[in-house]
Order: C-alpha cells, then sequence, then structure tokens
C-alpha cells in the first residue's frame, strides 16, 4: 500500500478520498486554488499545496503543476477524483513518466472509451450491444441526414466527444435535422474542441441503467447496476441500486456485458459502463445497449457501495498499490437497497440556474450517509460545480430506503443559499417514482408541480415571529416569573417579497399568542422544539443576525425588515412613505410644496428605542404631510406622501 497520496481534486469527492486513505493508514497531500484556501479538503488533508487561481483552467486543470506537488510532497501516487483530469490519458502518461502511480486505468483504456464514436465500435467487437446508430467518420451534414433517416426518427445526435450531456440533441422529425446538426455541433466545438457527431436511435421510455465494474488490468468483476434514470437535462438528480424491476436473467446480462466491456480495454481500478435501457415493455435481457463508457470513479458509487458493503476507494487504492482484486464475482452480493440525492445550491424556480452563497448554517440529517467539501461558514463559489452534497440512504428495501431520503431531506439543513432540497423531496414523494416507474422523462413531465418552491403557512411564521423577538431560546432568569404579565410586541420581517407583521404576546416565558397574517396561533417552546395550537410540530429555528430560518420539512428563510431598506421598498414605486414599525414620530422635516431629493430625510421614527430615518426614496415634490411629530403610529400608517412622478413631471 501506498505511504502518502495526493488528491488532484477539490470538494466532497477529495474528501471522500482522503476519508478512506486515512483509514487505511494513508497520508494524504492535497491541493488547492486560491478559492479553496481554507476549504474543507484542505483542512483535512495532512497537507496541501497551492497550485494557482480559482479558474481551474490556472489550478485543477494543470497537470504539471499537479505532478510537481506531488513529488514536492513525496507522494507516490495520484488520486484524480472525477471531473477535471480524471479521463485525461495525457496526464497520465505524464504521472508515470514522472515517476507517479496514477490511481486509475492506463492512459490507452482512457483512450480506448474517450470518444463515443471510437468505443461503440470497439464494444461491437466485444459482442457488448451498442445502439444502433452511425458512428461513421463521415461528417457532411446530408450524409448524417440520410444516416439518421435510415436509423428512423426520432434520434439523437450526440457529440463524440460529449459528457455531462453536453452536444447532444433530440431529433424528431427530418424537417428539424439540420438545425438540430449545426447546434450540437457549436456546442460541441465550444465545449470539446470536436464538432464531430454520432447519431443514434433514440430509445422511447428511456431508463439508464450503469454497471458498476473493478478491473485488475486483465480481470474484472461488477458491482450491480445503478438506476440513474432521474435525469434532468441529461443530468442524474436521484441514483438507485439496484435498478427496480430488475430480473436476475437481465441483471447476468448486463453485468457480463459490463464485464466484457472492462476486459476488452485491459481495464484497472473502477470504472462504468452506461447503458440506455428500453423500459416501454419491462426489463429484458435483449433490451439493453451501450452508451459509454465513464472510465473513473463516479458521483453517485455510494449506492454501490452500500447494497455491496464495499468500499470502492479502498478498491482502488490496493488495487492500484499493487494487490489483487479483493473479491471475486462470487463473493459479492446485493444486501437491501440504496438511494442518492445530489443537493445542490441551485434556484429551481429560476430552472435551475446554479447559486452562489456562503452557508451560514448547514446540518446534515442523522440516519443518512452525507458526503460534502463544505462546512458552516464555506461559500459556494462561482467557480465549481454547486454541489453541497450526497445524500445517501440504505435500508432493507426499495420503499424502506425511500422513505428514509425523504425523511433525510426533510431535516437537511442549510441557510445562505437556495438549494434544491424542496426538489428533491418532491421527486422522493411522487407517485410513480415511488412505485418504481422510473424513466429519463419523469422529471420533465412533472417539473411543473416537482419545481414548485413551498411557502410558509402562518404557523411556520409565527414560529419565526418568536425568532426574530428572541424569544426562541429562554430568557436567562425565570425566578422572576410570577411577575410576568402579558408583553405584547409587533415584529415585522419579510419572506421574499412577502412583507409580515406579527403580533406576539407573551403569556409566560414560554408560551406566547401570535396574531399573524388573518390567523391566531398558541405557540409554546418546549425544550429544543414546539408546539403550535397544542400539536406537537417538527419545527427548529436557527437564527443568524437579521435572518431567521425555520426549518420545517422545508427551509423557510425570513428576513428582519430593515426601516431604512423598507423606504425604498415603501415608496419605490408608490409615493407613501409608511412607518416601518410602530412608533412615536420624533420629527418631520418637509411641508407639503416641498422639493426633495432621493436620499433626504423626511422624518424621524422612534421605535424599538432606536431612531430610525425615513428617507425619499426618489427625487419628487411633497403632496402631503399626513403625521405630526409628536403623534404614535401603527406600523404601516402613511406618513407622507409624494406627488405622483408622472403629475410632477406634467
Ligand atoms: P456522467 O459523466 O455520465 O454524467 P456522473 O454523474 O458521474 O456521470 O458525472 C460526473 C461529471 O460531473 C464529471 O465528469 C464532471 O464533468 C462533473 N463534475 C461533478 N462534480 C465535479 C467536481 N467536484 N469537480 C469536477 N467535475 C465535477
Ligand atoms: P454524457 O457523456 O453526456 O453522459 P451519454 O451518452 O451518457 O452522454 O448520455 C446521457 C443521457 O442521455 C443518458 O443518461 C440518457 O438519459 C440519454 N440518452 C443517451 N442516449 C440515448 C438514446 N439513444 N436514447 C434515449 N436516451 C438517450
Ligand atoms: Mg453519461
Amino acid at each position: 500500500m501506498f505511504t502518502k497520496i495526493l488528491i488532484a481534486n477539490r470538494g466532497e469527492i477529495a474528501c471522500r478520498v482522503m476519508e478512506t486513505a486515512h483509514r487505511l493508514g494513508v497520508k494524504t497531500a492535497a491541493v488547492y486554488s486560491d478559492a479553496d484556501r481554507a476549504a474543507k479538503h484542505v483542512e483535512m488533508a495532512d497537507e496541501a499545496v497551492h497550485i494557482g487561481p480559482p479558474a481551474p483552467a490556472e489550478s485543477y486543470l494543470l497537470g504539471d503543476r499537479i505532478i510537481e506537488a506531488a513529488k514536492a510532497t513525496g507522494a507516490q501516487a495520484i488520486h484524480p477524483g472525477y471531473g477535471f483530469l480524471s479521463e485525461n490519458p495525457d496526464f497520465v502518461d505524464a504521472v508515470e513518466k514522472a515517476g507517479l502511480v496514477f490511481i486509475g486505468p492506463s492512459a490507452k483504456a482512457i483512450r480506448a472509451m474517450g470518444l463515443k464514436d471510437a468505443a461503440k465500435k470497439l464494444m461491437e467487437e466485444a459482442g457488448v450491444p451498442v445502439v444502433p446508430g452511425y458512428h461513421g467518420a463521415e461528417q457532411g451534414s446530408d450524409h448524417l441526414k440520410a444516416e439518421a433517416e435510415k436509423i428512423g426518427y426520432p434520434v439523437l445526435i450526440k457529440a463524440v466527444a460529449g459528457g455531462g450531456g453536453k452536444g447532444m440533441r433530440l431529433v424528431e422529425k427530418a424537417g428539424d435535422f439540420l438545425d438540430a446538426l449545426e447546434s450540437a455541433q457549436g456546442e460541441a466545438k465550444t465545449a470539446f474542441g470536436n464538432a464531430d457527431v454520432l447519431i443514434e436511435k433514440y430509445i422511447t421510455s428511456p431508463r439508464h441503467i450503469e454497471v458498476q465494474v473493478f478491473g485488475d488490468g486483465s480481470k474484472a468483476v461488477h458491482l450491480f447496476e445503478r438506476d440513474c434514470s432521474l435525469q434532468r437535462r441529461h443530468q442524474k438528480v436521484i441514483e438507485e441500486a439496484p435498478a427496480p424491476g430488475m430480473t436476475a436473467e437481465m441483471r447476468e446480462a448486463m453485468g457480463a456485458a459490463g464485464v466484457r466491456a472492462a476486459e476488452a480495454i485491459g481495464y484497472s481500478g473502477a470504472g462504468t459502463v452506461e447503458f440506455i435501457v428500453d423500459g416501454s415493455d419491462g426489463l429484458r435481457p435483449d433490451g439493453f445497449w451501450f452508451m459509454e463508457m465513464n472510465t473513473r470513479l463516479q458521483v453517485e458509487h455510494p449506492v454501490t457501495e452500500a447494497i455491496t458493503g464495499v468500499d470502492l476507494v479502498e478498491w482502488q487504492l490496493r488495487v492500484a498499490s499493487g494487490e489483487a482484486l479483493p473479491k471475486a464475482q462470487d463473493d459479492l452480493t446485493i444486501k437491501g437497497h440504496s438511494f442518492e440525492a445530489r443537493l445542490y445550491a441551485e434556484d429551481v424556480p429560476k430552472g435551475f440556474l446554479p447559486a452562489t452563497g456562503t452557508l451560514t448554517h448547514l446540518k446534515f440529517p442523522e440516519g443518512a450517509r452525507a458526503d460534502s467539501g463544505v462546512r458552516a461558514g464555506d461559500t459556494i463559489s462561482p467557480f465549481y460545480d454547486p454541489m453541497i452534497a450526497k445524500l445517501v440512504t440504505h435500508g432493507p428495501t426499495r420503499a424502506i430506503a425511500l422513505a428514509q431520503m425523504e425523511q433525510a431531506l426533510a431535516t437537511t439543513e442549510v441557510a445562505g443559499s437556495v438549494t434544491n432540497l424542496g426538489f428533491l423531496r418532491a421527486l422522493t414523494r411522487h407517485e410513480g417514482f415511488k412505485a418504481g416507474e422510473v424513466d429519463t422523462g419523469l422529471i420533465d413531465r412533472n417539473l411543473e408541480t416537482l419545481a414548485v418552491d413551498p411557502v410558509p403557512c402562518s404557523r411556520a411564521r409565527s414560529v419565526a415571529a418568536l425568532g426574530f423577538a428572541g424569544l426562541d431560546r429562554a430568557q436567562g432568569d425565570l425566578a422572576g416569573f410570577a411577575l410576568w404579565s402579558p408583553v405584547a410586541q409587533t415584529i415585522q420581517f419579510r419572506f421574499r417579497e412577502d412583507e409580515i407583521a406579527a403580533r406576539v404576546t407573551t403569556l409566560s416565558p414560554t408560551r406566547f399568542r401570535v396574531e399573524i397574517d388573518e390567523a391566531e396561533h398558541q405557540v409554546e417552546r418546549v425544550g429544543d422544539g414546539w408546539r403550535v395550537d397544542d400539536a406537537k410540530v417538527p419545527a427548529r429555528v436557527v437564527q443568524l443576525g437579521d435572518a431567521v430560518s425555520v426549518f420545517w420539512s422545508n427551509g423557510y428563510h425570513f428576513e428582519r425588515i430593515d426601516p431604512l431598506d423598507r423606504d425604498a421598498h415603501a415608496s419605490g414605486d408608490g409615493n407613501l412613505i409608511e412607518a416601518p414599525m410602530p412608533g412615536l414620530v420624533k420629527a418631520v422635516y418637509v411641508k407639503a410644496g416641498a422639493t426633495v431629493s432621493k436620499g433626504d430625510r423626511l422624518a424621524v421614527l422612534e421605535a424599538m428605542k432606536m431612531e430610525h430615518a425615513l428617507l425619499a426614496a426618489r427625487d419628487g415634490t411633497v403632496a402631503e404631510v399626513l403625521a405630526e411629530a409628536g403623534s404614535q403610529v401603527e406600523a404601516g400608517a402613511a406618513l407622507i406622501r409624494l406627488e405622483d412622478a408622472e403629475d410632477a413631471a406634467a
């Protein structure tokens, strides 16, 4: 076994590899960019080398610098993780030339699978079923179009150098072919520097089922299948093992095909053979076709680890250091069922836009494996994949493992960035998915219902109000309890654009009445938990600066309304300057007819023992002063009205 390895990656996979290395007594060296100076993978490593600026092209993709770092730290081998340099055969050559071990397959094996067209040819020769289609060298558009006609629509155009769903176009009919071809080629050229495409029969009711293989350079075993059919834009969202509905006969056939593929290229280490499966008529041994092989550890490898009990990174290190395959095919069995959900910082309602932010609060669920490269306080930066964690559950049956996943998602707490938690949870509750009826179109067909962003009910808002009032935890010495009398206060906060005013009456140190929106709730704090209207509820309150998050199956994030900020809000479009909270008008500085400029102090309100200046949100003329100094006003009371902007202009 190695004594020290370098991990040429970042984020969750770098941490994942280090965990196993440390367990095996292997020392680790990390590399990091400027953006990752204080990252978790740097903290976890025994030593770490700075390799450059944040952009991957100037850091994590600089093979030479990474090899230098390995030599400087005395590492004997390099683990590439996934992404970055993991499938770059030139890097493998350079690593070996430097006298180091690449923890993965040979450069030759990576090259054999690097281009989808060449890989398909090779697989056909090895007796692995491939998707019917054209994967020849002739790339003229008329020729490609004629080939598409031969295959029969619908067809899929794929970049031969493709990955991550890029350079791929579904074409339903001949009339659309040339436009689709042009855009696929353009995307492929930009993303991979190679515009060549292949054309495949588009499998209807497609399922993505892949086989985990592991080779020692000549022989290979398989560790069964994973179903990755839940996809969005050809990207996996939730994966599971084994595949629902899998029969012993088909598993046998797919496993054997995976092993044939690996052995055909003298594969060493962990790899994945991806198949597309026609699920329209159940799973049949003649209904699967090779799509591509990923010559690395896959993102979703934990579900295989869960059902087989094998630590795939341990196998990688052992085989790369010269040991034989740790287990024979007959020693491998499946135990139970496992799911993985990919938790991302992304804005689901805005079309799954990658998000950034500092994770002010982060808590992973109990009872699930969470592979993560971030800690509370870490920032999701725009430079890398916005993954927060992979959550993995393992249960005796599929239904149990899925219920565990729903629970895991409901109790994962993230504040500081929007996430896809609600979307993932909606998926775990989808009836078709629960029934195991998966295909790659499931998410798209149900996008509208899956992507709804939950809004907190008045009970969750009531609990938030107590958070803002600082009443979500014990208020120090309770000795004076007998002297308590109900105290009422008004709290104002915001859920996105929705402004909320709550009137909180303290009935006892732990009991409150909250009047909110049109509702009224009795809220009681019991230890760390809550009862609302006499029912125990699974709510948790986390207060961070001016924000309060309530975690109640979903995470709801509220902000205190900053009176100054509110001016801008209140009078941004309208003409009214309103009291942001109940208080005493201390001074009014303007009279009707006065000309004011944006930012001018118009009045001062004293509330919550502080003075709040109310500023003009735009240039204009005062139409009316509605409150005088010395008067007590309610929240939202109109204090000053400006003339309509249009009127003033006319
Ligand atoms: P597929 O390649 O079939 O989509 P995966 O789901 O394993 O299979 O996707 C892994 C791909 O995602 C990598 O090849 C890489 O392009 C990208 N990726 C995801 N996370 C990272 C990361 N932390 N660093 C680099 N690349 C990543
Ligand atoms: P990538 O390298 O981008 O991962 P793949 O060839 O693995 O490309 O395909 C990605 C996804 O596209 C698959 O998981 C599947 O959902 C879909 N797909 C690929 N080929 C076909 C096909 N012939 N018919 C239907 N769907 C397909
Ligand atoms: Mg793929």
